[in-house]
């Protein structure tokens, strides 16, 4: 296994304050990201007496919402989140190291998704949680049983609700799920799923993967990323580290996403899909999924909340409504706009990365 030298991460998220439920500290994973957090020299940790956290109901102001994604909770997540649901179109079933994130992207998909203030909860009960995927191994209908995805196993995504990688200097959390999957003896083939937008991959490349851990970076136009995505690792330093990890021997993936048809789209796309070409083998075994930018009335409520002052296009009349099946509301680029972007970027990756296999375009 061949490793390259690696700059320095670019962003490491120190909390201004961690709060710690009683479940948490009592479990042994809790222990170890408490001892790691205070290697880290997190000092304003809260051991709590029991199990609820304590204000953190959002006043609505800016200094809340602030205060909110400077904390990270430590926690053992009800049952019901250890129930695993599947996740199309990435995985046959989702799989939470976290929930929250300490990033700023003014178009965050947890915006839609989360209630409550925008902290990070940690879960403490990795070590249980991962003994109980066993059970889901051999089932699931979204990447299993599929003639193009088939050949992955049983899919589990670590990437729903949070950056696992914003957290693993805190956590090692990504390494332990790594670890397992690559070291565990399974009932039938598995893999396990993870997109970020960090660069702090050293801790991972050593690790026993077995091929079994499938490390994604999402990745932008260098001109979306600047503007939308604050307190990220900029993006060459996220295609350093996708370079380590394919050397490493990890299955890679490219999350182009969201997609923007933004002034100079095609310049600023090719640059980046040359970028990415320039440091990865002939022979990397490399996906990519496509996303294209939509929003939610919900989603657009909460962004513009967190982010009054954003540019980010949210233009209800610039876009075509998709409906759900339960009557939800997603606003999308109008038809023409979609076939011109999905039609350039399948040429586009044909010519630039023809070892990538295209996973879905949304
Ligand atoms: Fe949201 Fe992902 Fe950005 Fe974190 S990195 S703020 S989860 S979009």
């Amino acid at each position: 296994m061949t490793t390259l030298e690696l700059p320095s991460p670019t962003r490491l998220w120190t909390p201004s304050r961690v709060l710690v439920t009683r479940s948490a500290a009592e479990r042994p994973y809790g222990q170890r990201v408490l001892a790691r957090l205070e290697a880290a020299g997190v000092d304003a940790i809260d051991l709590l007496p029991g199990d609820r956290l304590p204000g953190l109901r959002g006043n609505g102001d800016r200094a809340a919402f602030m205060a909110a994604k400077q904390t990270l909770a430590l926690v053992v997540p009800p049952p019901s989140a250890r129930r695993l649901q599947p996740i199309a179109p990435s995985a046959d079933w989702r799989f939470d190291l976290a929930q929250g994130c300490p990033a700023h992207c003014q178009y965050c998909y947890l915006a839609g998704s989360l209630s409550g203030p925008p902290i990070t909860r940690v879960y403490a009960d990795l070590d249980e949680a991962l003994a109980g995927l066993d059970a889901y191994v051999g089932r699931g209908t979204v990447t299993s049983g599929t003639a193009a995805r088939g050949a992955e196993g049983t899919t589990f995504e670590a990437s729903c609700y949070t950056d696992p990688l914003a957290l693993e200097h805190l956590t090692g959390g990504l390494a332990t799920a790594i670890e397992h999957f690559g070291s565990h003896e399974w009932s039938g083939p598995v893999q396990l799923r993870a997109t970020t937008k960090f660069d702090d991959v050293a801790g991972l490349l050593g690790l026993p993967h077995g091929g079994r851990t499938r490390l994604r970076f999402s990745l932008n136009a260098t001109s979306v990323a600047r503007r939308f995505e604050g307190a990220t690792s900029p993006v060459p330093a996220r295609i350093g580290a996708l370079a380590a990890v394919a050397a490493a021997g990890y299955p890679v993936g490219l999350t182009l996403a969201p997609i923007m048809p933004v002034d100079g789209w095609r310049e600023h796309y090719g640059r980046l899909l040359d970028d990415v070409a320039a440091v990865l083998p002939a022979d990397a075994d490399v996906t990519v999924e496509c996303i294209t930018h939509r929003f939610t009335p919900g989603s657009k409520e909460t962004l513009l909340d967190w982010y009054p002052r954003t540019r980010l296009e949210m233009d209800e009349e610039q876009r075509t409504t998709k409906r759900g099946k339960f009557g939800s509301v997603k606003h999308v680029y109008p038809r023409e706009t979609m076939a011109g972007l999905r039609g350039w970027f399948e040429a586009a990756l044909a010519e630039r990365l023809p070892q990538a296999r295209l996973l879905y375009w949304t």
